[in-house]
């Protein structure tokens, strides 16, 4: 089989698959339970939380987008880190994350953490003195996020790859903000790639799913063990609805990019943008890194709004073309306000520490034609000024 790009995994797997009606798409297997051919013979699938066609095809696309060996697909994101941290963490263990981790994740890893599952340092990983500190405590696992959630911070995986090798870490990577379209962690040296699936991969807000990818076959099938054990993995509908939006991934990346890049250029010149966010801009600390690692800026981007809170809420209620929500990767258009959204759970003290003030808006930029975008942003910018 020859190794194709991206977009051809993405629209070929599972074409032609189906062997009884030669259906051009694979159809969608239900069933909970398969029949043994006969006594003592396992059938490929005998139990859908164990394994289920569709999930096959979904896990096999996105191992052969992120390099990987294999891949288990959860029921979302956040059981996907959950049973990263299940497999492979032990009381008496460290993991070490962002301090600016999606507000999620934070939690899941804070609280279990509370219950002496294991121990967790969230660090600022873009410090280097922070992160030396943080090997010293020989961690059995690094989950790094870049772009980071919300400020789309940067940080270089390769080189933590090969610090943490040293100290016998694994490396996981939360990709979801970038996709494998723009950047390839098990290629930089990660051991592990996450997804929430639910973001760009399936791309159409309607499908709630995660996965883990593993370099390695043996961690893969670890992974599979555990998530058929403590029965994470994803159903077949989702699964079915997911491979269906993958298929369209790198002409959705292709053209979230064009319009993210539109929108950026349209607010670094509005006076009401303090500071934009995108690892795009030259000014930003993760510019060199990004274009290194990545293939692509991606999408998400965050902005200092220069004018009061109340001017703020005017001006995100007075946008009809970004709803404002949480989530993200879709083909609408999203305005988020972190502080009182996504990262509400961090409480203040936290959210300081991650640099997210009050101020901050994210947008994740969709689909619709970029002049109705930026028609909108200008219009609620203008009606933000109105005294009311
Ligand atoms: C959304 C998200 C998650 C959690 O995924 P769910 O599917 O919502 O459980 C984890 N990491 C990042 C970066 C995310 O954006």
């Amino acid at each position: 089989m020859p190794t194709h790009k991206p977009a051809t995994i993405a629209v070929r797997t599972g074409i032609e698959s189906d062997t009884q009606h030669h259906a051009v798409v694979p159809p969608i297997y239900l069933s909970t339970n398969y029949s043994f051919p006969n006594f003592g013979e396992v059938p490929e699938y005998d139990y859908t939380r164990s394994g289920n066609p569709n999930r096959g095809l979904l896990e096999s696309a996105l191992s052969q987008l992120e390099n990987g060996a294999g891949a288990v697909i959860t029921n979302c994101g956040t059981a996907a880190l959950n049973l990263l941290a299940s497999t492979f963490l032990k009381p008496g263990d460290t993991i070490i994350a962002p301090c600016d981790c999606y507000g999620g994740t934070f939690r899941l890893f804070n609280s279990r953490s509370q219950k002496g599952d294991f121990n967790v340092l969230f660090i600022d990983q873009c410090d280097d003195s922070a992160m030396q500190e943080a090997l010293r405590e020989k961690p059995k696992l690094i989950l790094l996020e870049t772009p980071s959630n919300p400020l789309v911070r940067v940080v270089d995986i390769e080189k933590i790859c090969l610090q943490a090798k040293k100290t016998g870490a694994l490396v996981a990577v939360d990709n979801t903000f970038l996709s494998p379209i723009f950047q390839n962690p098990i290629t930089l040296g990660a051991d592990f790639v996450i997804h929430s699936t639910t973001k760009y991969l399936n791309g159409h807000s309607d499908v709630l799913g995660g996965v883990v990818i593993a370099k390695t076959a043996e961690h893969a099938e670890e992974l599979a063990w555990w998530g058929n054990c403590i029965g994470s993995t994803g159903t077949p509908f989702d699964s079915y609805l997911t491979l269906r939006g993958l298929r369209t991934l790198g002409a959705r990346m292709r053209a979230h990019e064009e319009n993210s890049q539109r929108i950026i250029h349209f607010l670094s010149s509005h006076e009401l943008v303090k500071t934009i966010y995108h690892p795009s801009l030259p000014n930003h600390p993760g510019h060199d890194i990004a274009q290194k690692q990545q293939s692509g800026f991606g999408c998400m981007l965050s902005f200092e709004f220069a004018g009061s809170y109340e001017q703020l809420k005017r001006f995100v209620n007075a946008l009809s073309l970004f709803s404002l929500a949480e989530s993200l990767g879709g083909v609408e258009s999203l305005i988020c306000h972190p502080a009182t959204m996504t990262h509400r759970a961090m409480g203040e003290e936290a959210l300081k520490a991650a640099g997210v003030s009050h101020q901050l808006l994210r947008l994740s930029v969709g689909l619709e034609d970029a002049t109705d975008l930026i028609a909108d942003l200008e219009q609620a910018f203008e009606s933000s000024k109105e005294i009311q």
